[in-house]
């Protein structure tokens, strides 16, 4: 039952048309993830299912909505848990915990398994490593290999990592795909940026949309909309505490460029 609460994750269903960008990532994902998952008798010979994949690239880029979008449209079961968590249990409760995932992962199958900061659990860190986080990777992998090793199993593991070069060989072998995530390029940040003022009132023009754009570059997803809730913040800040208890959300001024402008300075 605490591995229901802890990992079992039932918010809100993504959609592709969530994720701003990252075209190619989500096409390998669709064909070499979705469709396998939904279809697995249709993957015989030379084509085959991936045992896990790997996400990899700078924190904030949408790794998890991908593993979101992948369990929405397999219709699986989604266990979201981050290695950190694992690794902070009391000794052998980690292990315990791993062995639970993966029956619970079988009970439900379909099942997506999305593992944040998967280095931490499969690091190749080994001499000061604890015994008992040793056993842990052990019984992870173990499982994971068990769960492939029954062709009617439909579990897919999807770990993802800011740091790849920290993983060890024996875990980097069974993600049979790994794909880079990066920051979001111009068109990715302009549609990501369209999407989020759109959720509030605001006079941004086209050429406001553009000078936000151009003024992000270097920017994660994550980055993104913490810079779009600050300026939607900017509007409310100039009320003073009488008018902010009083103001019905029509009469709050619209985001405009200026409040970009100033955010960009905090964010
Ligand atoms: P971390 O490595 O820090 O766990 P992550 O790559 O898993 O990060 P997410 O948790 O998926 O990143 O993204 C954080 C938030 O940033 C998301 O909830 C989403 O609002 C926003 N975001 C990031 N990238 C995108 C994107 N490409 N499209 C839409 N939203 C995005």
């Amino acid at each position: 039952d605490s591995i229901k609460r802890e990992v079992i994750d039932t918010t809100k269903k993504v959609q592709w048309s969530d994720i701003a960008g990252l075209i190619k990532a989500k096409q390998t994902i669709q064909e070499a993830v979705v469709l396998p998952l939904l279809r697995p008798e249709i993957f015989q010979g030379l084509r085959t299912i991936p045992k896990g994949i790997l996400l990899f690239g700078p924190p904030g880029t949408g790794k998890t909505l991908i593993g979101k979008c992948v369990a929405t449209h397999a219709r699986a079961t989604f266990f979201s848990i981050s290695a950190s968590s694992l690794t902070s249990k009391w000794i052998g409760e980690g292990e315990k915990m791993v062995k639970a995932l993966f029956l619970y992962a079988r009970v439900k199958q379909p099942s997506v398994i999305f593992i944040d900061e998967i280095d931490s659990l499969l690091s190749k860190r080994s001499e000061s490593e604890h015994e008992s986080s040793r056993r842990m990777k052990t019984e992870f992998l173990v499982q994971l290999d068990g769960a492939h090793t029954n062709d009617k199993d439909r579990i897919l593991l999807i770990g993802a990592t800011n740091r790849p070069q920290e993983l060890d060989d024996a875990a980097r072998r069974r993600f049979t795909r790994r794909l880079y995530i990066p920051l979001p390029e111009f068109q990715a940040r302009h549609e990501l940026l369209v999407n989020l003022v759109s959720m509030n009132d605001n006079n941004l023009s086209d050429y406001d949309i553009n000078e936000i754009t151009n003024s992000t570059e270097g920017y994660s997803g994550a980055d993104i909309k913490e810079l779009c809730s600050e300026a939607s913040m900017q509007p409310i800040r100039e009320l003073s505490q009488t008018q902010i208890l009083d103001i019905t959300i029509s009469k709050i001024r619209a985001m405009n460029i200026n409040d970009f402008r100033r955010s960009l300075k905090h964010v």
